[in-house]
């Protein structure tokens, strides 16, 4: 198959139109066959649940090419099952798991010219999303949703290495303690752009959040998970029902366990103990995990020994374990890695 034409170390993180879409609709308490598009815009009433009451939801995954040239894609039955779970706490119908994972496949085969070839760095993200679009003006669940995914191919998120970042305690809070700190939903990003933009002006990459009933623990920041590593060589993780269960979080607690022989802790950790980590850094999808250097707490900065010129070793190892289990060149717990095509 013929790729497309793409400077593909260059392309950035931002949206390319490529060829095909898939658009299931949800109708009369029943969701439709499902079905491939060349359409890439949405058009839907003024009212629409998502607009007026934002009665939305995503997820967030990636396709690649291995070595061995296939295109695969990671653990994609774990975003199924988080968006089955986003969507029960948003009133929205549950868009069968299996059949998640097979529209995944069908729209990344649609677009395999997308998929950026092995070694470029470069992968195929996936967008699977859900709205609520028929009118509501009182306030209430909609009544008819329409599940989505489009496909963009994004560059390396590192380009010429990971350098550690600079991040922040936040003064805001990213989600309450009862709230939906723990789904991907749509309107935690939407109250986060404040914030994240505050942090930007004042030159930090990212906001670190505090629990917002005590202050006193460490969550997650905007959009990644954040794991420490000890001096001991321990892998320590902040447990909370109001961070959202990354999916690379989980399978980095795995590596580091099966593949590392860590000692992996799921726990409480108190900003207090922050300053006793040897290395710290934050794990999604998009970066995998990016280092943190240095946190600044309003003024007071925490710098960990692993410095600002490279990620930690001990975050090395674990990013080159996790990366290498998802480009085929360590092999696979069972079920983690994906073949479309
Ligand atoms: C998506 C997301 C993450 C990362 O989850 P992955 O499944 O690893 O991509 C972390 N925190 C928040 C708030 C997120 O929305």
């Amino acid at each position: 198959m013929e790729k497309k034409d793409l400077d593909w170390a260059n392309i950035g993180f931002a949206y390319h139109k490529t060829d095909k879409r898939y658009v299931a609709e949800y109708k009369g308490g029943a969701w439709d066959e499902g079905k491939l598009v060349d359409d890439a815009d949405v058009v839907l009433n003024e009212c629409a649940c998502v607009f007026q009451y934002a009665q939305t939801c995503f997820e967030g995954l990636k396709a690649y090419t291995t070595e061995d040239g296939h295109i695969v894609c990671f653990r994609p039955d774990m975003n199924a099952k988080r968006m089955a779970d986003t969507a029960k706490r948003l009133e929205m119908p549950v868009f069968p798991e299996d059949k998640f994972v097979e529209a995944v496949c069908e729209v990344v085969r649609a677009n395999a010219a997308w998929v950026p070839p092995y070694g470029t760095g470069a992968t195929l993200y996936i967008r699977p999303y859900m709205m609520g679009t028929n009118p509501v003006i009182g306030v209430k669940p909609a009544e008819e949703y329409q599940f989505r995914i489009f496909v963009t191919p994004v560059g390396p998120y590192f380009q010429g290495g990971a350098k550690p970042l600079t991040i922040r305690i936040s003064d805001f809070d990213r989600a309450a303690p009862n709230g939906t700190g723990n789904i991907k939903a749509g309107l935690n990003y939407a109250m986060s752009l404040h914030p994240i933009m505050e942090a930007h002006r004042a030159g930090f990459a990212e906001n670190m959040y505090l629990d917002p009933k005590t202050r006193t623990k460490v969550e997650e920041t905007g959009g990644a998970n954040i794991i420490f590593i000890t001096k001991d060589g321990k892998l320590v993780t902040p447990k909370s029902n109001s961070i959202l269960p990354s999916i690379t979080r989980r399978s980095l607690l795995y590596v580091a366990e099966h593949y590392l022989h860590m000692q992996v802790e799921e726990r409480e950790v108190f900003f207090e103990e922050v300053p006793e980590f040897a290395e710290c850094g934050l794990c999604g999808t998009a970066a995998v995990i990016s280092p943190v250097g240095k946190i600044n707490d309003h003024g007071k900065e925490i710098c960990f020994p692993s410095g600002m010129e490279r990620m930690g070793e001990t975050i090395q190892k674990l990013y080159d374990t996790l990366t290498g289990i998802q480009m085929g060149r360590i092999e696979a717990p069972e079920g983690w890695v994906k073949t479309i095509l």
